[in-house]
């Protein structure tokens, strides 16, 4: 294979670097937990899909002895050079880092890159990992990945199907072992209903008049229906899923927000909107040539900051999850009652979050599930901010059963698009039957994604509120959440007994020998969703 003039090996990167650390290759992670077969080489470990330790801890160059003007020739003719000889360029500032994937095959890019950076970064993983769609359109400067362990809470039982496994990625130890537990009561329940009310995703750039009187004008301009469906023409012209439902228009002084709201399909929505906005405004301004653009967005979006207006008009879908809980089911799975679940939900959730002056903040840990669910389908893990909004309620009913509900506004979420194109977020997406576009109606897999999430926070929160009213928060999260491992030095300085292990297994938190120290057991792990 060749790129850029350069001809590529297996093996090209330990050709041409030099180790200077041979380490034991022991793999990184063991098949079974006490399994120690050292016989086990690294080449049988990647080829059942098991992470191994494949990494360069570190890179010696070989500068090669051409003159850096050869070299500088070479490289801006396209022609020919080494990795060595790339990072001499990147050093001297004639190469930059970003033009490296377009002269080198991905992992070679990347290990140049990590070399010219010359940081201790060798625990990062960069080996075994398809570049292809992240380095285009995912990643700049890429130097590896960050591995976070998912998991899977259900099975979750969701407008009559029985069977959602629903993937969460997440470093908080208990809160998949607690949002499973809230997964079992609903299911004891008979099932947790959704429904999306309501779908856009909102761009709001920010023009400027001579005078205010003008850029009212330009409002009054756009309350013509006529006018409107001018401008819908241009908007819509963009995509074929952008389907404008209103524009807003807020003065302030001579500068004008419009805030398109549009059917965004099976996306997100935020390029494709975008570009319609700029399509948009490229045709008013010929309408109103004393106008400028200030910014394509002037913050009103309001995309990945709290702000009340996106908790009470919605952003992305908005979407509410309820469930009925009979009394005996409350009492026997999460040792309350429906009268306290109720009571602690007012004096938490509503006078705590009113006293806090919180935005959205009415539910226990809505963005927990969001973040998980959000890592693990390759969401904008930022969206965050107003996709975890959520109005968390807890009622005692007539028959004295509990009723719940959970309403979150904001679900910015996509299946296609974004991080959901990468092969791994793409299989969560896929195990919850709603991978890509859906072609018989655009945007209902986008809505399946966002219910799933409404559901999975109800079961969460279920759980950690019935956690707290049995006062099992600490407990839970001591057994499951706090490492049983002595991570860090006392104030004597001296190693600590994971460290030793870390320097004798030469592996990070990973290391073999770690692992098998003091990992919970699945006793431990069980005895803990019992209690949570
Ligand atoms: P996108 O990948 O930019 O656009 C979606 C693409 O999928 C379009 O080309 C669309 O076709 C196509 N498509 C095919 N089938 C579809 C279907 N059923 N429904 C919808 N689209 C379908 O995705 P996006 O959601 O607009 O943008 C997401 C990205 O924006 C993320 O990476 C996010 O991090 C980033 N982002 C951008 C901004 C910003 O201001 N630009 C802000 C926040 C986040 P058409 O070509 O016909 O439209």
């Amino acid at each position: 294979m060749s790129r850029g003039g350069v001809e590529l090996k297996s093996g090209f990167v330990a050709e041409n670097f030099t180790e200077k650390s041979k380490t034991k290759r022991t793999p990184l992670f063991s098949v079974g937990e006490d399994d120690s077969d050292e016989s086990q080489t690294v080449q049988e470990t990647c080829e059942t899909g098991i992470q191994c330790k494949r990494d360069v801890e570190s890179l010696e160059i070989e500068p090669g002895n051409r003159s850096l003007d050869d070299v500088n020739r070479d490289w801006k003719e396209s022609k020919t050079v080494t990795p060595g000889e790339a990072v001499r360029l990147l050093r001297r500032g004639h190469a930059k880092t970003r033009e490296l994937e377009s002269r080198f095959p991905a992992e070679q890019a990347i290990s140049i890159r990590r070399a010219f950076i010359n940081k201790k970064i060798d625990k990062l993983p960069f080996l075994n990992y398809d570049y292809t769609l992240a380095v285009e359109s995912c990643c700049e400067n890429v130097v590896g990945y960050t591995p976070v362990p998912v998991g899977m809470a259900g099975p979750l039982s969701i407008n009559g199907a029985a069977d959602v496994f629903v993937p969460m990625a997440t470093t908080e130890g208990a809160l998949i072992a607690s949002t499973n537990r809230g997964m079992n009561v609903i299911r004891a329940a008979g099932g947790v209903e959704t429904s999306v009310f309501n779908s856009g995703m909102t761009r709001a750039p920010v023009v400027k008049f001579p005078k205010a009187k003008d850029a009212v004008f330009m409002k009054l301009w756009l309350d013509d229906k006529e006018n409107q469906e001018k401008l819908r023409a241009e908007f819509e012209s963009c995509s074929r899923f952008a389907k404008l439902k209103s524009v807003d228009v807020t003065i302030d002084g001579n500068l004008a927000y419009l805030r398109f709201n549009a059917h965004t399909g099976d996306a997100m929505g935020m390029n494709m909107i975008s570009k319609s906005c700029d399509q948009s405004m490229k045709f008013l301004m010929e309408t109103f040539p004393e106008m400028s653009v200030l910014a394509l967005s002037g913050n009103l979006c309001v995309d990945k900051k709290a702000a009340a207006k996106n908790w009470t008009e919605g952003r992305g879908r908005s979407v509410v999850a309820e469930c009925h809980i009979p009394r005996d089911v409350v009492t026997r799975t999460l040792r309350t009652t429906p009268e306290e679940l109720a009571y602690l939900t007012t004096t938490k959730l509503h006078i705590g979050s009113s006293r806090a002056g919180a935005v959205g903040g009415q539910n226990a840990h809505a963005a927990n599930i969001v973040a998980a669910i959000f890592i693990a389908t390759g969401q904008d893990a930022a969206q965050v901010v107003s996709s975890s909004m959520c109005s968390t309620r807890m009622e005692v009913t007539e028959k004295k059963d509990l009723y719940v509900s959970c309403t979150l506004p904001c679900v910015e979420v996509g299946t296609v698009g974004g991080g959901t194109i990468l092969a791994p977020q793409r299989a969560c997406l896929e195990s919850l039957e709603c991978a890509g576009p859906n072609m018989k109606v655009p945007g209902r897999n986008a809505e399946r994604l966002a219910e799933i999430i409404a559901a999975t926070v109800l079961a969460g929160e279920l759980s950690l509120m019935a956690a707290l009213a049995t006062q099992d928060l600490v407990s839970s999260h001591m057994k499951l959440n706090r490492s049983k491992l002595q991570l860090y030095t006392d104030e004597s300085g001296k190693p600590t007994q994971f460290q030793k292990e870390v320097e004798k297994a030469e592996h990070l938190s990973v290391g073999k020998g770690a692992i098998r120290l003091k990992r919970p057991t699945t006793q431990d792990v069980v005895h803990c969703s019992n209690i949570l």
